[in-house]
């Protein structure tokens, strides 16, 4: 086990106080906000939106954005609060606190999109081509796309009014099922009580194959009773989804998905072919990967473990690998990635109590944006930290330029630039450090097959229950084993054996077909994209275009952000450069 002491990020702890100098004033400013969000609604009623001049609707804009930077500068804050010090009783009550404050901000923002899509087309193609709403274009035009599918404001109401009772509460219910599972276990340092999300992550990754497989073993020993519950909840959202689609009119279950997204569904079926046409380049991985585990065949339980032994890092080497890396892309994100460090913006000390997870956040364009991961000193640790600085500095060039209605991006451009950093991270030290670089290429290889190809497998059996699902046949324990298995059997193909199963029990155990849906093909997409432009940003221009990229945060579709990166997204063939750059890593590695 490490220990905080040998890695050097003890104390490494936010300072939350550019975001909320403290509780009352953090209270303080969420009331005013709510206050201001019903004036807001009382001053433009809808038939004043519909006949708005543009200055009168610059001025609206700017109302709205203030209020969305209230209402997520709330948000993170009690999100921040319950992720740094869960284990305090008032932490709850803030939580608490703000949860009942945030409906009322959706509301006002609610009222003004729904006001804006009930104003005749040709009237807000008007409007949003003024001069006054210049850096809202897009977020104007891109609102209606939802039109087509929008009911009647009365039936909007009724829909998001039972939202708690018809998905929150299955969501909840699956999760505190899972969260609930326990169960004596002996990794080698002596017997214990194990939550299931100690097992899960021992299973994925311990070094020792006999835990992982011990650890495989206990969770389906542990999983599978409660197998009916998590199928019913599973069940029930699909058919509620399905039933909301109809009433919306969508004939795809993928298409709110892609229509959140801004993703054409043809472009999402070109990614998925692409990856299952290329499914041997994960296979070959599987099969080096075996070779240097000194294994005739990998297990599906190998899938994520080590494939070589890495050194452990220290903070500061780690601190000063990924500064380097930013600055050789651009001086500017060697500057934002550093504020990070300087200002106390990551939280990386691992502490009784912390989840064991790394995210990004980036409340508005008036604070600062902050870190969260736990820091083992292991290389995993080093392409958590170098990935969410890829949103941290993302968000940052991005929050200078754009308004708070504007500058976040959708999911599968918003994961671009981290995924792209952790791939220049493998680059930079590969060119400086060839030992370490082929350790941090291996772990980059178990995550590359697992957007690449899993994610996509995991979509195929996302599609299948909706099928199922739409025929009137119940979502049972049976079938939804049976349909993952077969999906990621396409991925493993003869170069991995799944003798514990392991692949039947993805549905259960991954929160995202139940909290969201096709959420997994953002990875995919965001990682050959990504993996494309590795080759390309060695030419001369790129860091110009990139910072450009990067700063135009959500206010462009993902086309027209990608198109200044010089990728076309309706070309079919910008995906093989991902798995090329895959194929070059395991000739390196083999
Ligand atoms: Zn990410």
């Amino acid at each position: 086990m490490t220990t905080t002491a040998e890695t050097g990020a003890e104390g490494v702890r936010w300072d939350m106080s550019p975001l909320a100098p403290g509780e009352e004033a953090m209270k303080d400013r969420l009331e005013g906000a709510v206050a201001d969000a019903s004036a807001f609604v009382e001053r433009w009623p809808a038939d004043a939106v519909a006949t708005i001049e543009p200055a009168r609707l610059a001025t609206l804009l700017g109302e709205l954005a203030a209020l969305r930077a209230a209402r997520k500068e709330g948000e993170d804050w009690a999100m921040m609060l319950t992720w740094t010090d869960s284990e305090n009783p008032a932490v709850l009550d803030v939580q608490a606190w703000v949860n009942d404050r945030l409906p009322l901000l959706d509301e006002a923002l609610r009222h003004f999109e729904l006001a804006w899509l009930s104003v005749p087309e040709e009237r807000t193609e008007a409007l949003a081509q003024d001069d006054a709403v210049d850096g809202e274009r897009h977020y104007l035009d891109s609102l209606r796309r939802f039109g087509p599918f929008m009911l009647s404001p009365a039936e909007e109401r009724v829909l998001s009014a039972r939202d708690a009772s018809a998905t929150a509460a299955w969501k909840s219910l699956r999760d505190r099922t899972l969260g609930a599972l326990a169960t004596t276990f002996d990794d080698g340092t002596g017997e214990r009580e194990w939550p299931l999300s100690d097992l899960e992550a021992a299973r994925r990754a311990h070094p020792d194959r006999d835990v992982r497989l011990r650890a495989q073993l206990a969770t389906n020993e542990l999983v599978e009773p409660v197998f009916p519950v998590l199928a019913h909840c599973y069940d029930s959202l699909v058919a509620d989804r399905l039933a909301v689609d109809r009433l919306r009119g969508h004939d795809d279950p993928m298409e709110a998905t892609n229509l959140v997204n801004e993703i054409d569904g043809r472009v999402v079926e070109g990614l998925l072919s692409a990856a299952e046409a290329h499914a041997a380049v994960g296979q070959r991985w599987f099969r080096a990967k075996s070779k240097l585990l000194g294994l005739e065949k990998l297990d599906v339980i190998d899938f994520q473990a080590s494939a070589l032994d890495a050194p452990l890092l220290s903070w500061d080497d780690a601190h000063r690998l990924v500064v380097d890396m930013f600055a050789g892309l651009t001086p500017r994100l060697g500057t934002e990635a550093e504020a990070f460090f300087a200002g106390r913006r990551i939280d990386a000390e691992p502490r009784r109590g912390k989840p064991n997870a790394a995210f990004c956040l980036w409340p508005s364009t008036r604070v600062p944006g902050f870190v969260f991961l736990n820091w083992h000193g292991q290389l995993r640790d080093l392409l958590a930290l170098v990935h969410e600085l890829g949103h941290g500095t993302h968000f940052g060039l991005a929050t200078q330029a754009q308004s708070d209605n504007s500058f976040m991006p959708g999911l599968t451009v918003a994961e671009i630039p981290s995924t792209f950093a952790e791939l220049r991270l493998v680059d930079h030290v590969l060119a400086t450090d060839e030992d370490l670089g082929r350790v941090l290429l291996t772990r980059e290889l178990d995550q590359a097959v697992g957007v690449g190809f899993l994610a996509t497998a995991f979509v195929r059996f996302e599609q299948r229950a909706y099928a199922l699902r739409a025929e009137g046949q119940a979502l049972n324990p049976e079938r939804l084993c049976e349909i993952t298995e077969t999906a990621a059997g396409t991925v493993w193909g003869d170069a991995m054996t799944d003798k514990y199963g392991n692949s039947r029990l993805f549905w259960a155990s991954m929160p995202h077909f139940v909290h969201e849906r096709f959420y997994t093909y953002a990875y995919t997409f965001a990682f050959l994209l990504a993996a494309g432009l590795l080759a390309r940003s060695h030419h001369p221009g790129f860091p110009e275009r990139y910072e450009r990229f990067l700063a135009a945060g959500g206010n462009a579709s993902p086309e027209e952000l990608m198109a200044i990166l010089e990728v076309d997204l309706r070309d079919p063939e910008i995906w093989n450069d991902g798995f090329s750059v895959m194929d070059g890593w395991i000739d390196r590695i083999g």
